[in-house]
């Protein structure tokens, strides 16, 4: 009996140790950085508060890391608000794995929200882990770490800067990233997050940023672009060269004053050209462990993947290109097949 409980105490400090290690650590473990990546910083450089708090995460600087001319764009790529959208995380991983900026800037942030990667529905202490490759990859939540946040969840939630007629949200979505923006400097930790983001933003003067998502099968989210209606051209062109390149037909949604607090409404208000990309994940909305998710019938993780990539290509391209002299922006890299993403995350090395 006392070896059974000396057996439980030391998995349960595993288990917490897992849930609490810092992404500066484990998110190199997921991700092999390129030969394209000039610098690897933190989001707490742009926000101390955030510094050895499980919020804090890592931001990979593609392209000219300082110094460069202003006549250079500068783009970010933003996933993981949702910790549980894995298709985005690993867009994201694929670019600082593979991508180079021969010129402009690129800033990849692959877990904007860290604390939700410590945690999963299914163990409150530990996220889940999924096989790619010789690889293992966090399976997180959707929202933040109830156990790693600096107060209790409120009764209802209102984002930052909703507008006085906004129906308030349920209490927990204080803990959802993409209801947070821009962000509160004395906030919840999640909103500390989304300010530290959006000073990211401000700090980096990002023109263009992509936010990657996933959304549950039967929701009206899936296979879409969100953007505000100034950016919406942009996202039309997008579209056209996916479903060229994937077959995919997206559709376009109209970021508008209801998406109070969502990526694509408060950092397009900072005249920053900015998209909301979804594709489904079939285990959502509950995170059922038991989906295949690298070979599901209707949405495999390849393609899911492979799509935004081709989304990520294109609207970066045109949104670049949209800025004028300023827009000088080149990325290369992006897969040309969904076969050369699924050889990647099969890989062993
Ligand atoms: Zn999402």
């Amino acid at each position: 009996m006392r070896k059974l409980l000396v057996l439980w105490w030391c998995l349960s400090i595993v288990s917490l140790h897992v849930g609490a290690q810092s992404a500066l650590d484990w998110v190199s473990s997921e991700v092999r950085m390129g030969p394209g990546v000039a610098v690897v910083r933190s989001l707490s450089d742009f926000f101390p508060e955030l510094r050895e708090t499980p919020f804090d995460t890592p931001v990979f600087v593609m392209g000219y890391p300082r110094g460069d001319s202003g006549a250079l764009c500068r783009a970010a790529v933003i996933s993981g608000a949702h910790a549980n959208e894995i298709a985005g995380i690993l867009a994201a991983y694929w670019i600082i794995e593979r991508c180079r900026v021969s010129e402009g800037r690129l800033i990849v942030v692959p877990h904007a929200n860290a604390s939700g990667s410590s945690w999963s529905l299914q163990e409150a202490e530990r996220p889940r882990f999924l096989a790619l490759g010789d690889r293992t990859i966090r399976y997180g939540a959707r929202l933040s770490n109830p156990a790693q946040e600096t107060f209790p969840d409120p009764t209802s939630f209102v984002p930052p800067e909703a507008s006085d007629s906004f129906r308030p949200l349920a209490g927990q979505e204080a803990r959802n990233l993409n209801r947070q923006y821009p962000g509160t400097r004395d906030g919840n930790r999640t909103a500390q997050t989304a300010y530290a983001l959006t000073q990211m933003l401000r700090a980096e003067h990002v023109q263009i940023a992509l936010d990657l998502h996933e959304a549950s099968l039967g929701s009206s989210l899936v296979w879409s672009m969100i953007a505000r209606p100034e950016y919406l051209d942009i996202a039309a062109l997008a579209v056209l060269d996916v479903e060229d390149e994937t077959g995919v037909s997206f559709h376009l949604e109209n970021s508008r004053d209801e998406f109070a607090g969502y990526s694509h409404w408060e950092w397009g208000k900072l005249g920053i050209s900015a998209f909301l990309v979804e594709t489904p994940n079939p285990a959502q909305p509950t995170d059922d462990p038991t989906v295949d998710q690298l070979s599901n019938a209707v949405a495999p993780m390849a393609k899911r993947v492979y799509v935004h990539l081709c989304a990520a290509k294109s609207l970066l391209a045109y949104a670049a290109s949209n800025l004028g002299n300023a827009g000088t922006l080149r990325v290369e890299g992006f897969p040309s097949s969904i076969e050369e993403v699924s050889r990647w995350l099969e890989e062993t090395r």
